[in-house]
């Protein structure tokens, strides 16, 4: 079945792994909804990629932790006749201390953007999902979610909740056609590392190399394709070696 002209939401599409997706996305042929919070400029870069690929697309620049701002894009993009057939909760934030020095705001910024933004983006799209009999959601985690990493509570537990999401919903929509998976990238290039200790961390992933983020996006693209129809409540690493 060809599901050309369909629409893919990707939420934190104007940079890194979420343009990467984007732009996977688009040259197989979906029409992109572009969410993300605050960087317009790079956004409409993107979206100038996405043109060049013929394929249609819409922003929507909000926060995902905001609900109603959320459901105010839904029902304009509603109003228009867009219905949306693939997710992809991209949009994430880092906030990394030691456990003693965490403070409040480190804690919930970063699993409310994961946790709340997977409720508040996912939740409302399921029954008009399943109305339309076909449907995927892949969520964005981290290896970090699967092995935990020093200085990151706040950040494997955001993304280990996102993977436990993940199981359970795809129970719950198995034999409606719709697939549920979550892809934990280890060290990707993007932003959200730029300050990390880039080169003691190459000495830890077998590859001794970062990953890049249209890497990530390929296995997204294969997640949405037809042969990956029957891979559902999985979680998938690409890590360049980095076991657990
Ligand atoms: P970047 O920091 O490069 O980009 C983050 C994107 O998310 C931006 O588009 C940003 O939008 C958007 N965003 C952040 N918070 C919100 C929010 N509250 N509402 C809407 N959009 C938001 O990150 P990466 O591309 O590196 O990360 C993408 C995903 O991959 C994240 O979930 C991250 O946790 C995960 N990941 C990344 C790894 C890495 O090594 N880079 C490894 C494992 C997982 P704007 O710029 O407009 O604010």
């Amino acid at each position: 079945m060809s599901h050309e002209g369909k629409w893919a939401l990707v939420t934190g599409a104007s940079r890194g792994i979420g343009r990467a997706i984007a732009l996977e996305l688009a040259k197989r042929k979906f029409n992109l909804l572009l969410n993300f919070r605050s960087n317009r400029a790079a956004a409409e870069t993107v979206a100038d990629e996405i043109k060049s690929l013929g394929v249609d697309f819409r922003f929507g620049q909000f926060d995902v932790t905001d609900a109603d701002a959320v459901n105010t894009a839904y029902q304009a993009w509603s109003d228009e006749g867009i219905d949306i057939s693939i997710i992809v909760n991209n949009a994430g934030v880092a906030k990394d201390a030691s456990f003693p020095a965490m403070d409040q705001n480190q804690w919930q910024t970063v699993t409310r953007t994961t946790l709340d933004g997977f409720f508040n983006i996912t939740q409302p799209l399921i029954m008009p999902m399943i109305r339309l009999k076909w449907g995927r959601i892949i969520n964005i985690a981290s290896v970090s979610g699967v092995m935990g990493n020093r200085g990151q509570a706040n950040y494997s537990a955001a993304k280990a909740g996102l993977i436990g999401a993940t199981r359970s919903l795809s129970l719950e929509v198995a034999k409606r056609g719709i697939t549920v998976n979550a892809v934990a990238p280890g060290l990707i290039e993007t932003d959200m590392i730029a300050d990390a200790p880039i080169d003691m961390i190459k000495k830890q992933i077998p590859m001794r190399r970062l990953g890049r983020a249209d890497e990530v996006a390929s296995l997204v693209g294969y997640l949405v394709s037809d042969e990956a129809a029957y891979i559902t409540g999985q979680t998938i690493e690409i890590n360049g070696g980095l076991h657990t």
